[in-house]
């Protein structure tokens, strides 16, 4: 019994690994990412710091410092790191800010702004991945305010409002709530279209004012209406 226990221990330290590899991976993935125009210190030491080969099935951990999407399962994907660090980069909020981001799968990207010193709610409509990385995350010392399965489209009334929302899969629409639950001051970070998306930021001007301004072509799985 005792041994059993013991091996497990081993296996899932095994498993949880970051090697001299890996972090020598990541110095050089950091900077692509500055030549692609990622500039935000906090997000690259973020991702220098995050083994994002763990967030990944262990098939796919060769590409994990390659700047790619790829598959989490349920049909869903991590995020690119570049795409990743320019919607970290794009919120323009300081260290306590308080931020909802819409799409937890893998965790990667709830982990970047963990480690930017963020206060993170997460919402997932997977249940599957919601589950997997609700277990996974403290597992790396990675602590979410609320991780929750639940509908992204709705927001998250009962913690607004935020310092900055991030939504992580496409949206056909801006949906109105988010922008509802900005704080004045705060901006709303959206991939909006149906095959290809344009990186859109609203920024809440006032009570009743928001502004736009957009920031290129991305590639995003769709955001889904209700939960499965
Ligand atoms: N931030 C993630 C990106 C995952 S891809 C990462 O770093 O890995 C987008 C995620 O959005 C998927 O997990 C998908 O299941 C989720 N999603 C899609 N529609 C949603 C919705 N309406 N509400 C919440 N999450 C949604």
């Amino acid at each position: 019994m005792k041994l059993d226990f013991l091996f497990l221990r081993y296996k899932n330290l095994n498993i949880l690994q970051d090697t001299f590899t890996h972090k020598g991976m990541r110095k050089k993935l950091v900077d692509t990412l500055k030549n692609k125009g990622i500039t935000n210190i906090e997000v690259l030491s973020a991702i220098d710091k995050i083994p994002r080969h763990l967030f990944m099935d262990s098939g796919f951990i060769d590409h994990a410092y390659v700047d790619k999407a790829f598959p989490i399962g349920a049909d869903q994907t991590i995020s690119q790191p570049y795409t990743v660090a320019r919607q970290s980069e794009l919120l323009d909020v300081k260290k306590g800010s308080k931020i909802l981001e819409i799409g937890t799968g893998s965790g990667y990207q709830t982990a970047v702004l963990l480690e930017m010193g963020m206060q993170v709610y997460s919402i997932e409509r997977q249940n599957e991945l919601f589950k997997k990385t609700k277990l996974f995350l403290p597992k790396l010392n990675y602590r979410a305010k609320k991780l929750i399965f639940g509908d992204g489209y709705i927001g998250l009334k009962a913690e607004a409002p935020f310092d900055g929302i991030v939504v992580t899969a496409g949206a056909p629409f801006v949906p109105k709530p988010l922008l509802a639950q900005l704080k004045v001051g705060a901006k709303l970070v959206i991939p909006v279209g149906d095959e290809s998306q344009i990186m859109t930021v609203f920024t809440r001007t006032s009570a009743t004012e928001f502004s736009k301004e957009e920031f290129g072509e991305f590639r995003f799985v769709p955001l889904l209406e209700d939960k499965n």
